[in-house]
């Protein structure tokens, strides 16, 4: 049994984000260690009564591929309608192996309430579980959540400085208490141009919305 760092309450939902093949190592959009976090997951997710799992879930050809914007390259960063979209290599294509819940994390996937299918429109990307990366097309999370009663998101997955973040900040942007295990999740840890890197970004985004980051 994995020790639980935090009193876990009813109103608590665990928040899995994007437990996938394809951003474990050998897969299209693979995370270093990504596939470490799975049993740990597992035995988080005993402990809470209401456990949500995402899943990235793309149509072929989908806006945020680089492959469907040559010649740009996976990472180059293009402007969409939306504002700025980092260009991906094709990955979590609807159906595909890639896409499939890593198998370690079948546990996890039993207890789940909710899976919550995002990226699923083409034409805009969804690294959040709340959100849209146009930042108002809404994915239906928080109503459950809400219906719920729950107040506090607890957030694990893939990845750290992705997904689990804007779906962190998200959280809080909800009105939710949100909380971050890092033992549990894993980044990419993208350099930017001011010698920062995208985990040293979200973190202090995370410091000023109250987002808790735990570990
Ligand atoms: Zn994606």
């Amino acid at each position: 049994m994995h020790h639980v760092p935090f009193l876990v309450e009813q109103t608590d939902a665990l928040i899995v984000i994007d437990p996938q093949v394809d951003f474990c190592p050998g897969g299209a959009l693979a995370v270093v260690e990504g596939d470490t976090v799975m049993p740990g997951i597992n035995g988080l997710a005993d402990a809470f009564s209401t456990v949500v799992i995402t899943q990235d879930w793309h149509p072929a050809g989908h806006h945020s591929f680089a492959s469907s914007h040559p010649p740009k390259r996976p990472f180059d960063i293009i402007q969409m309608p939306y504002g700025e979209q980092l260009l991906w290599p094709d990955h979590c294509i609807q159906g595909s192996a890639g896409a499939a819940f890593h198998p370690h994390i079948a546990p996890t996937l039993e207890r789940a309430a909710l899976i919550v299918r995002k990226g699923c429109n083409r034409s805009i990307d969804s690294y959040s579980a709340f959100f849209e990366n146009d930042r108002s097309t809404k994915t239906g999370l928080a109503g459950f959540l809400r219906d719920k009663g729950i107040t506090r998101c607890v957030l694990v997955g893939l990845a750290y400085d992705f997904c689990v973040a804007w779906s962190a900040l998200d959280a809080r942007r909800e009105g939710f208490d949100a909380a971050v295990l890092k033992q549990y999740s894993r980044a990419i840890g993208m350099p930017l141009h001011d010698g920062r890197t995208t985990t040293m970004l979200v973190e202090e985004q995370f410091a000023a919305v109250g987002v808790v980051v735990i570990g």
